[in-house]
């Protein structure tokens, strides 16, 4: 189900849902796509969530459940975050904004196209501005660590996770089968940044009494690693 602003979605933040469900800024440039699709917006956030994944684009298979994360990426960020489904795509708790709310569609030889990047220059302040209660922000591939920490290394990024931490931010790579060699070379991440990244997320989920704020991760310059 792709959520616009459907019943017990009205309210504050309901106007600017619907108008990114309805947005079709990216007709023409997904026509000229080899998968030539139509723009199907993706929008899965509310008010009330405590812990934000700023991911890259859905996919294909996201494309067509109109789900986020619907995916094998999604089953992966599952076990690396220790969420279960249900946790997972409570919207109340778990906002899902990635870098852009479309598929990109496939090149010619069949390539994840890139998140286009009117979609974070038209709609990603606003959202992230209906989300106030954030405690954790989790910046998921090289387009979110790009925009929520300023940094050009994925690698760079989630090694420095613990600076980014204190910022309110957690860097980890895309969830995709190419992370599969990436962390086979990188072994502090299994055995050191992801105990740590699952015990951020259940704090951040735990911390219902309003404490103060974590930054939700408009750019935090300080926390360039
Ligand atoms: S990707 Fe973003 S800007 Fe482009 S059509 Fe979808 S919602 Fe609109």
């Amino acid at each position: 189900m792709t959520e616009g602003a459907g019943p017990g979605d009205g309210g504050a933040g309901g106007d600017l849902r619907a108008a990114i469900a309805a947005c079709r800024l990216c007709a023409p440039r997904f026509a000229g796509t080899a998968t030539a699709h139509a723009p199907r917006p993706v929008v899965w956030f509310r008010p009330g969530a405590r812990l934000l994944i700023a991911g890259q684009a859905p996919g294909l298979r996201v494309h067509l459940s109109g789900q986020p994360f619907r995916d094998r990426s999604g089953e992966v960020l599952r076990a690396w975050t220790g969420l279960d489904e249900g946790t997972f795509y409570d919207r109340d708790r778990v906002a899902i904004v990635p870098m852009a709310f479309c598929f990109p569609g496939y090149d010619a030889r069949g390539a994840d196209l890139p998140p286009p990047p009117v979609c974070a220059r038209t709609w990603r302040a606003g959202a992230l501005a209906m989300l106030p209660g954030l405690r954790l922000t989790l910046a998921v591939g090289g387009a979110a660590i790009r925009w929520h920490l300023g940094a050009r290394s994925v690698t760079a990024a989630v090694g420095a996770w613990r600076a980014a931490l204190d910022c309110g931010v957690f860097p980890l790579p895309h969830p995709s089968w190419r992370t599969i060699g990436w962390q086979r070379a990188n072994p502090w991440f299994a055995g050191c940044a992801l105990p740590a990244l699952r015990a951020a997320v259940a704090a951040a989920l735990a911390d219902r009494d309003g404490g103060p704020p974590l930054p939700p991760g408009a750019r935090a310059a300080s926390c360039v690693p």
